[in-house]
């Protein structure tokens, strides 16, 4: 598909598809004056903040401050590509989806998925419907799982023998060498033979439920406990969550996923009212996996049992959540109890008291530290507290980590003091130069240019900036909302500023790409020429424009960015003469001391010359 041809194509989607009545299929809508309000699918709400602006055709939600138009509705709410949004919208007006040359690709996908399908269906059958499944369904009996959940998460029963599935095949016409290379049957000296025999199935999805794998469970002793489907053109198993498909929307709607071991564990949970419990597939969590889980909520609880939780492939697990910038807390058990023998024995609602008072990981490396040290000896005190150092160290906020070096001198029983001595050793060694104002948003915005769908966090203020700083990015990014709108505006701003000029990061980033895209036809906007993340960002920033409305008055914004940037250099100028040091705290001679006044005498006056009624603001 060539550019204008695409152009046309996503403008004939757009004019087919209102945004009311698409989001109305997702949400419940009533009209309220000029817009149209519901509750917010993107945050938990109990008053409707989300609204739709017909006329525009943007969504805008005033309590996450999610917005942009119908594909960004589309992208976030089926975490979709921007191609995928369109290609559903397209079937949904009904247009021709123009073949594409990875057409065979897709053929060939959607042939292997329907052979899993196949699949996950026999062996479904067999487990509900056979005299062989008996065994199956004993034993999951035995363990207390009812057909109900059996039917939710088609699990199935593969008999043992070793032609059933491959004989199944066979007269469906499927081709077996297709069939092997998706690990259901292999190859041997006698032809083709079940994969899996004599074990309970449970298929494994992607996001959107397809079946992209399987993991076999043993229904005694026999070796290998799970037997899982190979890494195949559908499955990867660092990629795939046990569970996702049925826990996502209750994952996102409490906006918290509780990690457990397997996949019994996982149904036994969902089967005891816990319906946003995953597992990772044997491994431990990878990068994808932990992506994977953070479209859909923040939190995350990892319910291992108590053995396993202190193993160091967890702990590198919570590492990677930690980073990604999740809330990790640990299920605590009592000793000997797993989640599933704990929930059957206490029940839900000890169980959810239990999820509530989940510790999170520094208190939880603490707990460890002090079972693993002996605290009656000095050397186990000590070793103790080292242990620990690198938590304590790495929490941000001051106020929490003298809370936990208290409990923790308490605990062990040595002074404060001493702990604190420790602590701040610690940090002189480690700490990282103290970033630069803006880095400390770039984690939320790059998420947005760098991530795909990244758009879950919206425009969010930083609320570490000064009133100054917070105010530079809230112009700089009104400006880049101007030059959305129109393109002699952002003609104008192109010959005003250049992207270094913008301060922030993200903005600088945006306004260079936005440099970069090819003058558009005629009566089109500049976000129908944009495509990936940045026209995630663009779509946000004009929804949050429609709705928040600003002056839009170019010259004027200009003129206040100088005039804060004016007041920016004098506070940094102010806290150099106040402390005597520059920004990286080395010493300023007395000459650099004069020069530094000099300035700040002048810049006082030429802010008071220039812009007399803002000199007062902020
Ligand atoms: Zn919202």
């Amino acid at each position: 598909m060539d550019r204008l041809r695409q152009q046309e194509l996503i403008q004939e989607i757009k004019e087919k598809n209102d945004i009311v009545s698409v989001i109305s299929e997702y949400v419940s809508l009533r009209k309220a004056g000029r817009s149209w309000v519901g509750l917010c699918p993107f945050h938990s709400e109990k008053t409707g903040s989300f609204n739709v602006n017909p006329e525009k055709q943007f969504f805008y939600c005033f309590g996450c401050s999610a917005g942009g138009d119908v594909f960004s509705f589309i992208m976030k709410r089926e975490n979709l590509e921007f191609m995928e949004a369109a290609r559903k919208l397209a079937e949904r007006a009904g247009i021709a989806w123009p073949e594409s040359n990875d057409h065979q690709a897709d053929q060939n996908k959607n042939e292997l998925l329907k052979i899993n399908q196949l699949a996950a269906s026999y062996f479904h059958y067999c487990l509900s419907r056979t005299e062989q499944g008996k065994r199956g369904r004993e034993y999951l009996e035995r363990r207390g799982i009812d057909p109900e959940i059996w039917r939710k998460f088609s699990l199935g029963y593969a008999p043992p023998g070793w032609h059933h599935l491959t004989e199944t095949l066979r007269k469906k016409n499927v081709p077996l060498e297709k069939a092997s290379t998706l690990g259901l049957v292999s190859f041997g000296e006698n032809g083709y033979y079940d994969r899996f025999r004599d074990r309970i199935i449970f298929p494994i999805c992607d996001p959107q439920g397809n079946v992209v794998g399987f993991g076999g469970r043993v229904l005694d002793q026999g070796e290998p406990k799970y037997l899982n489907s190979p890494e195949t053109a559908l499955f990867h198993k660092g990629r795939f969550l046990y569970g996702l498909q049925l826990a996502k929307e209750t994952i996102r709607r409490q906006n918290q996923a509780i990690i457990m071991e397997g996949y019994m564990d996982v149904v036994q949970a969902h089967q005891g009212g816990f319906q946003q419990a995953i597992a990772s597939l044997g491994t431990a969590l990878t990068q994808d996996q932990v992506k994977l889980i953070k479209r859909y909520g923040s939190e995350v609880i990892l319910a291992y049992d108590a053995d396993t939780a202190g193993q160091n492939a967890t702990l590198r697990g919570m590492g990677l959540l930690r980073e990604a910038g999740l809330t990790v807390k640990i299920l605590r058990l009592p000793a000997g109890e797993d989640p599933d023998s704990f929930l059957k024995k206490a029940g839900e609602k000890a169980f959810r008291e239990q999820l509530a008072q989940a510790p999170g990981l520094i208190e939880f490396k603490i707990e460890q530290a002090l079972r693993k040290y002996d605290l009656n000896s000095s050397e186990g005190k000590l070793g103790a507290v080292q242990a620990v150092l690198p938590e304590l160290g790495e929490i941000e906020s001051s106020v929490a980590r003298e809370f936990y070096i208290r409990q923790l001198a308490r605990e062990i029983g040595v002074s404060e003091n001493a702990v604190f001595a420790e602590v701040d050793d610690w940090l002189a060694k480690n700490r990282k130069k103290s970033p630069v104002l803006d880095n400390k948003l770039i984690p939320s915005y790059t998420k947005m240019t760098t991530e795909k769908n990244g758009l879950s966090v919206g425009i969010i203020r930083n609320a570490e900036l000064s009133p100054i700083q917070a105010a530079i990015f809230e112009a700089e990014k009104e400006l880049l909302q101007i030059a959305l709108q129109e393109y002699d505006k952002f003609a104008r701003i192109k010959e005003e500023l250049k992207a270094e000029d913008f301060q922030f990061a993200v903005w600088r980033d945006f306004f260079g790409a936005l440099q970069d895209t090819e003058p558009a036809p005629e009566n089109h906007q500049i976000l129908d020429e944009l495509t990936g993340p940045i026209r995630e960002l663009a779509s946000t920033l004009l929804a949050e424009q429609q709705f928040k409305s600003g002056t839009g008055d170019l010259a004027g914004i200009l003129n206040r960015l100088d005039m804060l940037r004016l007041k920016a250099r004098i506070q940094k100028l102010t806290e150099q003469i106040a402390t005597g040091k520059d920004d990286s705290g080395l010493q300023l001679s007395e000459a650099d001391l004069k020069a530094k006044l000099l300035e700040f005498t002048e810049l006082n006056r030429k802010l008071k010359k220039e812009y007399p009624s803002f000199s007062a603001e902020l």
